[in-house]
């Protein structure tokens, strides 16, 4: 508290009133001192004057007596200079002056001729008389010996002052130095008086400065009276309400801050200036920003660098929502600016939302590739059928043999209609459904001799050769489901027959290791050109983009669909001209039975 400045204003006031009053007093001492003194002196010599001038007597025997006996040795007995007037005699009688008195002696004398006419008015006439050349005043006590006027003369006692002087300063010396003493005795309680004075006054503002802080837990003492009391409760009382307010607010920003970031979308808000105000972490995750939380990325820089501060701007000053879609890496952002426009009609600033639509654009322009595609398979074998339709409804086809072949042209183009909707169906089916398949221990050489059974009769129609060499009986079995992934070989068997010229080979094989087995149904055929490799598995994609060659360009997707559920991967290799070798990767069992999760029955355990 004593390095506060408050306590030293209070203290130098203090102690300087205090040094104010001392000094005053002296001054005022000095004035009134000498007055006071002379008086002293005066009343004090005055009765000395009377029975001296009783001594003198009223005949002149006795005055000459008095004048040899007591005026002559006046200024040893007395200390001051005694002087007889004789109005019988033209002498005036005074004791021996000193010799810095001589040059004066006959002021003096006239002096107290003046006072001896006085006499005639009162007892003693007493006054201060100061001449030059002398450093000191001198006091006159003049009284009358005998009757006044009428006596034989008047006696004067010369006292100088200088004696009273040397008083006066020898007191204000001690009234200094006591002065001096008590102004140093009494600094301790000015201290104290101070630091008690100023005690609430510090109380209440270690609180305010704790506020300021941001700290409103302090409290002031309230233990002080009168306006300090006051003080101290209206301060209390500011930080309680203010704690209150603040935990409100802060709770409110919290929620809100909260909301924000639960919101799927993006969300920047800034203030007239265009100044970031609020910004939620989703607006970093729909730009693909990756934040580094030690230097975060400051939201007003960012809309600097992106110029989506520019947007902002556009949205305040035309007060309506601007929208855009922006194209950042790869990513397509639509960007609505809203601006907040108030009661006055000014806008307060602005609120953007930005939503990445890449999935949902990519999806709508799947859909739409998806009815491009839908209609235009429909479309190819409708038409077919129109044009044979139309002249058999007509009659124009006479010749039966004609009528026989457009009759199996109808049927063959109904049953490709037939088997494109078999198989959107049977793909939307698998589409539609999330949930894995029931996966079970799962022999593979069933599986491999149920495909070449199926399978043999329509390659030798082909007049391919379909075999599945070496030994299945030491394959491990796998974690799968039988039906699908024979389904997946089947689709593997049906493409490598459609695409293999007549004299190819197509043979199954697995192989396997302790993790996976992976059975490969490698064939002779046309192969798959480089740059369609990565397409095989998109619906209805076919290397014949005419859509001529049989087949719906559905198979290898539904086949895709079910190595989904299947928990199986699908993977190709192909050379043009040379063949392909389609293969799918499933876990043996052993490996899948390994990392399943122990359970132990409780009623079955001791
Ligand atoms: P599709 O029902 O038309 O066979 P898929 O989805 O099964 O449809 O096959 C898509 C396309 O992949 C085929 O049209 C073909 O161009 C190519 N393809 C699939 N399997 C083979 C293969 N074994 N050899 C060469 N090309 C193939």
């Amino acid at each position: 508290m004593r390095s506060s400045l408050l306590f030293r204003r209070v203290f130098t006031l203090l102690a300087a009133a205090l040094i104010l009053w001392i000094v005053l007093t002296a001054i005022l001492y000095a004035f009134i001192a000498r007055p006071v003194f002379t008086d002293m002196k005066a009343r004090e010599i005055e009765p000395l004057a009377h029975i001296l001038a009783d001594r003198a007597g009223l005949t002149d025997d006795s005055l000459d007596n008095f004048v040899h006996e007591t005026v002559g040795y006046a200024n040893e007995m007395f200390g001051n200079w005694m002087f007889v007037i004789s109005r019988n005699t033209p002498f005036i009688f005074h004791t021996p002056l000193p010799d810095s008195m001589t040059s004066i002696r006959q002021e003096i004398v006239s002096t107290v001729s003046d006072a001896d006419r006085q006499l005639a008015k009162a007892d003693s006439v007493v006054f201060t008389k100061s001449f030059k050349g002398q450093s000191s005043a001198f006091l006159f006590v003049v009284v009358p010996i005998g009757a006044p006027l009428d006596g034989p003369g008047s006696l004067a006692i010369v006292q100088p002052m200088s004696e009273i002087n040397a008083g006066i300063l020898s007191l204000n010396l001690a009234l200094l130095t006591s002065s001096l003493a008590i102004l140093l005795i009494m600094i301790v309680p000015i201290m104290l008086a101070t630091m008690r004075i100023l005690k609430p006054l510090h109380s209440v503002r270690r609180v305010a400065m704790a506020m300021s802080a941001g700290d409103f837990s302090q409290r002031a003492d309230e233990s002080a009276s009168g306006e300090f009391h006051d003080l101290a409760v209206a301060v209390n009382h500011l930080a309680g309400e203010l704690s209150s307010l603040i935990a409100q607010l802060t709770f409110e920003r919290n929620r809100l801050r909260q909301i924000l970031n639960s919101i799927a979308e993006g969300i920047i808000a800034v203030n007239k200036e265009g100044l970031v105000t609020e910004c939620n972490l989703k607006v970093w995750d729909v730009f693909g920003v990756t934040t580094d939380m030690s230097r975060p990325l400051s939201p007003d820089v960012f809309l600097q660098t992106t110029k989506l501060n520019e947007f902002f701007h556009d949205a305040m000053t035309m007060k309506q929502d601007v929208a855009h879609v922006i194209s950042k890496d790869h990513r397509q952002i639509y960007c609505l600016i809203t601006p907040l426009i108030n009661e006055r009609g000014t806008h307060d600033g602005a609120v953007g939302l930005f939503r990445d639509i890449t999935e949902s654009e990519r999806l709508e322009q799947t859909r739409r590739d998806y009815i491009a595609n839908v209609s235009h398979e429909l479309r190819t074998p409708l038409t077919a059928m129109r044009a044979l339709l139309e002249p058999l409804a007509e009659d124009m086809v006479r010749k039966e043999d004609d009528k026989k072949r457009y009759y199996a042209i109808l049927l063959r183009e109904t049953m490709r209609l037939s088997r494109l909707i078999n198989d959107m169906l049977e793909l939307s089916r698998l589409q539609a459904t999330d949930d894995s398949a029931e996966l079970c221990i799962v022999q593979l050489e069933p599986i491999i001799s149920n495909v070449l059974q199926r399978f043999q009769p329509v390659a030798e129609e082909h007049d391919v050769s379909l075999s599945a060499p070496g030994s299945m009986s030491d394959c491990p079995n796998v974690w799968s489901d039988p039906d699908w992934l024979e389904q997946i070989i089947a689709i593997f068997v049906d493409n490598a027959i459609k695409f293999t010229p007549k004299g190819g080979d197509i043979t199954l094989g697995i192989k396997a290791d302790s993790d996976t087995a992976a059975i490969s149904v490698r064939d002779s055929g046309v192969g798959i050109a480089p740059e369609d490799i990565d397409h095989v598995f998109d619906r209805f994609f076919k290397a014949d983009r005419a859509h001529n060659e049989p087949g719906t360009g559905l198979g290898l997707s539904i086949a895709s669909e079910i190595a989904r559920q299947i928990h199986a991967t699908l993977s190709v290799k192909s050379e043009p001209g040379e063949g392909s070798i389609f293969t799918v990767h499933v876990r043996t069992a052993d490996a899948a039975i390994k990392d399943m999760p122990v359970t132990i029955d409780a009623e079955e355990s001791p």
